[in-house]
């Protein structure tokens, strides 16, 4: 695998209290970076393999020795998306798969120690390593926007009493952007937490006035990380700019899988459209990597504002990585074999 394609990781949850009182039994089992999920109606016969750059074990309790870490999956993921932000590159962190097997965990975790997901600690290593700078010529910037799409419309999470859905515009040479969202400058660990904590309430709030609930919306976590380093020559600057997004995806499983009409139904095409393009852009990119698609050929990011919205950081000078988060469970077992085929399509 080259440096520049998508880097594909699968992390399985605990089981949970429903699974625990229905008495589930866990399909998923790892060997290395090897996934193998069995069919509970042929457990033998049914199993089927599959191969990531990670394969994580965080089903047991953390004594066991293969249990994987918010701190491990934060060192192999997120470490390596930032130091590619360091040099110069747009990076994109997303997590995919069905509500409930631990998207959220996995990106913005809980406050509490060693539990704090990929987007804390990524904040939090930015102002480190910024912070051990002792170059004067040499000066950093940190901004921040925090946006939720849901049913192709933007709504700004840092800006919660703004009316409405933005408009996402092009810009010619910058690319695709939302108008008027909130982009605010921070300048260490604890602004920034304090805006995550303010887009996350704005989120479940929305999401309770609208009865509906999150899981139904993408939310996007942006960083725009300047480098701006002064010539002592001639004096002048030059800038190196780098977007840094970190997408919570919405539950993957399919609107027909639940009965879904109206306004659901409606809600389930918008959210399938956005995680099917989605789907065919990086498999597109991965094509073109490996040369079987050569770069004229056309890639559908207009089909869905997210793959829109996320065009600078899946092509061109941009990193890619993605976890798919599972559920051990029996019960989930379709669910859970979709989001690995889903996975396997993004090598
Ligand atoms: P999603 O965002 O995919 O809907 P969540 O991240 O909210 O799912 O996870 C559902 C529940 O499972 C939460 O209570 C979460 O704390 C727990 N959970 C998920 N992944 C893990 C994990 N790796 N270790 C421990 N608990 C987890």
């Amino acid at each position: 695998m080259t440096s520049a394609s998508v880097k594909v990781a699968v992390r399985v949850r605990p089981f949970n209290s429903r699974e625990l009182g229905r008495n589930a039994k866990c399909v998923i089992q790892m060997q290395g970076n090897s996934t193998c999920i069995s069919s509970p109606k042929q457990p033998k016969d049914g199993a089927k393999n599959f191969t990531f750059d990670y394969s994580y074990w965080s089903h047991t309790t953390p004594d066991d020795q293969n249990f994987a870490s918010q701190r491990q999956v934060y060192k192999d993921i997120g470490e390596e998306m930032l130091v590619h932000a360091f040099e110069g590159y747009n990076v994109c962190i997303f997590a995919y798969g069905q509500t409930g097997a631990g998207k959220s965990y996995t990106m913005m975790g809980k406050q509490e120690p060693g539990q704090e997901g990929i987007i804390p600690q990524l904040c939090e290593d930015l102002f480190h390593r910024t912070g051990e700078n002792t170059d004067p010529d040499l000066t950093y910037s940190v901004e921040v926007s925090y946006m939720e799409i849901y049913c192709e419309r933007v709504r700004d999470l840092l800006n919660p009493t703004s009316q409405g859905s933005l408009r996402v515009r092009e810009h010619p040479i910058l690319g695709p952007y939302v108008e008027d969202l909130s982009k605010l400058a921070v300048t260490g660990f604890t602004d920034i937490r304090e805006l995550m904590d303010e887009g996350n309430k704005a989120r479940t709030v929305a999401a309770t006035n609208m009865n509906e609930t999150s899981s139904r919306s993408h939310a996007v976590f942006t960083i725009v990380f300047t480098q701006k380093r002064r010539d002592q020559m001639t004096s002048l600057d030059t800038e190196k700019v780098s977007k840094i997004s970190l997408v919570d995806l919405a539950g993957s499983e399919r609107a027909d899988s639940s009965g879904a009409k109206g306004t659901r139904l409606k809600e389930g095409a918008n959210i399938n459209k956005s995680l099917t393009t989605l789907g065919k852009v990086i498999s597109a990119l991965a094509e073109m990597q490996s040369n079987k698609k050569r770069k004229s050929d056309f890639i559908p990011y207009r089909d869905s504002v997210l793959t829109w919205l996320l065009k600078e950081n899946l092509g061109g000078n941009s990193r890619t990585a993605m976890i798919a988060a599972l559920s051990p469970a029996d019960i989930n077992y379709e669910e859970t074999l979709s989001t690995l085929r889903y996975a396997d399509r993004a090598k």
